[in-house]
């Protein structure tokens, strides 16, 4: 019978209980065990595996973890479940090697002007995606210290991606890697989901009021588009600011016009995907009360949608 564990409780840790609870190395050492096992692992071999000599030291902080992170069951000890999305958080960030990857051209065309081959680099776990002759869709100007954009590019958009995402893949696989898995994230976000921790999202569409763009970005905004959809998490720190196209992507309409042309709106295609659904006409025609239409054109056949106050589509004509 293992020392320790009866007294251990159960149930929610603040976020203060959590952190101070994971701020020790032998700790996480135990978690990293308990996650490489296949099962349950018993007190003995546990403490072997990990080399502890003193006994009450393992004991105590063995203990610490049980009831939350880790579960005790008659075979031995296992992952909880939160124990389980720590290993997952670390092992997303976890990589061998240096996880930058340089610009690099990849084989494919800028579905805003057509051009080939565009850049992609990876840095601080965004996947920036360079075009060589139009000026994108986001602007970098505001933001080029922080997420170091060089000063020759121009930016198309960036894709964020864990580290684990570029491990074992060419370039060309992670610009599509990040394609899908941002996709993914949108949709679930536009759902009104956290993609990261499932909490609800306050949802909202920024409008730039003196929106002027031309062919490329607006001296106002520095965006290509007006019409920003933004999703803050009222639990973690995930925050977006996106094409509003990402919102409508749950409208069933739109959906079936995608597929309609060939297009996959769950597994997107590469430059295909993106000529339709982040190139795309807005019309803003009264920012209060809010009333915005969409227009995406896919061959000779057009799909508008129309958005008010409430973000819900009230008006959808296609033809
Ligand atoms: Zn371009
Ligand atoms: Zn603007
Ligand atoms: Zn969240």
């Amino acid at each position: 019978m293992p020392p320790g564990s009866d007294g251990a409780e159960t149930g929610v840790l603040s976020p203060d209980e959590a952190f101070s609870l994971l701020g020790n190395e032998l700790r996480i050492t135990i978690l990293q065990e308990l996650a490489e096992a296949d099962g349950p692992v018993r007190f003995s071999d546990l403490r072997k595996a990990i080399e502890v000599a003193d006994s009450g030291k393992f004991n105590y902080h063995l203990d610490q973890l049980t009831g939350h992170f880790v579960e005790r069951t008659d075979d031995g000890y296992q992952l909880g479940r939160p124990g389980e999305r720590i290993i997952q958080a670390v092992l997303s960030g976890a990589v061998t090697e240096s996880p930058d990857i340089e610009p690099t051209s990849i084989e494919w065309r800028c579905h805003l002007c057509g051009t080939e081959p565009i850049e992609m680099d990876y840095r601080e776990e965004q996947v920036g995606v360079y075009c060589p002759s139009c000026e994108g869709i986001y602007g970098g100007a505001a933001d080029r210290d922080a997420t170091t954009i060089p000063e020759d590019r121009e930016r198309l958009y960036y894709m964020h991606l864990p580290p684990a995402g570029i491990a074992g893949r060419t370039p060309a696989e992670v610009f599509l890697t990040a394609s899908r898995w941002t996709n993914a994230e949108t949709v679930t976000a536009a759902s009104g989901i956290c993609p990261r921790c499932s909490a609800q999202l306050v949802e909202s569409a920024a409008i730039c009021r003196n929106h002027d763009a031309g062919d490329g970005r607006c001296d106002t905004c520095d965006n290509r588009y007006g019409v920003m959809y933004r999703a803050r998490c009222t639990n973690c720190v995930y925050d977006l600011e996106s094409v509003y196209s990402n919102k409508l992507l749950t409208n069933l309409e739109l959906r079936a016009f995608l597929i309609d042309h060939g297009l996959n709106p769950l597994h997107p295609q590469r430059e295909a995907f993106l000529e339709l659904f982040h190139h795309y006409d807005e019309e803003v025609h009264s920012v209060e009360p809010l009333a915005v239409t969409f227009t995406f054109t896919g061959d000779d056949e057009s799909i508008r949608l129309t958005i008010d106050d409430s973000l819900d589509v009230v008006d959808v004509e296609r033809g």
